[in-house]
């Protein structure tokens, strides 16, 4: 049996959905020249496919990942960006207006994917990207190198509530913070549990806490006028609108993701 139809059977075995697409992107990534390949190659495309069979996610096992018109660099410490999240860098591209300076701050910002495509597309803002996590920074450093927007962002490594001891003010914030509720993550897919970070994922007993916090935070460090784009949970929607109303913000749109479900809500001061 060659390696190809080798890896194919041992994915349908261990039930990976699709088989054969994931052996030739394993193979893609490490023999380029399949099916001619050395001895170090073979060895490298077997550590992979022995990392797929514990069902780690594809993306995490080669590293990087396609969001919106790039590919970001992506380990087990950043929440892999997903496409239902494009709908969120979309609409802030779409608010800002090419005649005037932004500054924008992205609460949680991971690999940096949301941040980063906004400074790729928009070359009249600058930004920072915040994160708890110094090991999520670390791979949003060098995803701004490999987008070439590096000169444009700075990253501060730190909780989120302390920022508004910055005195800073920004025109506009974008997260896509933890919003799973506690009692939800058991249920979360295998390839998610193991291979995301929980931090990424898990917004407080009713997957709210982060809402909350942001909204207290964008009331002092947003501008009279800015805007704030947030991803949210599929039934959170009109629980969100209703967390940011209560402290003076007014809901501007509520966009749909690939899948139909409303995903992205925009606010604004
Ligand atoms: N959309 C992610 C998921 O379903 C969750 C991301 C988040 O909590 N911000 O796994």
């Amino acid at each position: 049996m060659n390696l190809r139809d080798e890896f194919i059977k041992k994915l349908i075995e261990a039930k990976i959905s699709s088989p054969r697409l994931e052996t030739d992107i394993i193979l893609k990534n490490t023999m380029p020249l399949y099916p001619n390949y050395t001895d170090e190659q073979e060895a490298v495309a077997r550590e992979y496919l022995s990392r797929r069979l514990t069902h780690e996610p594809l993306d995490k096992i080669i590293g990087k990942k396609e969001f919106y018109k790039y590919t970001f660099k992506v380990d087990n410490n950043v929440l892999t960006p997903r496409p239902d999240t494009e709908i969120l860098v979309e609409k802030a591209i779409c608010l800002i207006d090419d005649n005037k300076k932004y500054k924008l701050i992205d609460l949680g910002t991971g690999s940096g994917c949301i941040v980063l495509s906004i400074l790729k597309e928009k070359h009249n803002v600058n930004a920072i990207g915040l994160d708890i996590s110094d090991k999520a920074l670390n791979i949003a450093k060098q995803n701004a190198k490999l987008l070439e927007v590096e000169d444009r962002i700075t990253f501060i490594n730190s909780d989120w509530n302390d920022i508004v001891k910055n005195n800073e003010e920004f025109d506009i914030i974008v997260s896509n913070p933890p919003y799973i509720p506690e009692y939800e993550y058991n249920e979360l897919d295998i390839e998610v549990k193991k291979f995301d970070p929980i931090t990424a994922l898990v917004g407080g007993d009713d997957g709210l806490k982060c809402y909350r916090e942001i909204a207290d935070i964008a009331s002092i460090i947003l501008k009279k006028g800015g805007y704030i784009l947030l991803e949210v949970g599929y039934n959170q929607a009109i629980e969100v609108i209703d967390i940011f109303s209560k402290k003076d913000f007014s809901i501007v749109e509520i966009a749909k993701d690939l899948s139909d479900i409303n995903r992205c809500i925009i606010l604004k001061k």
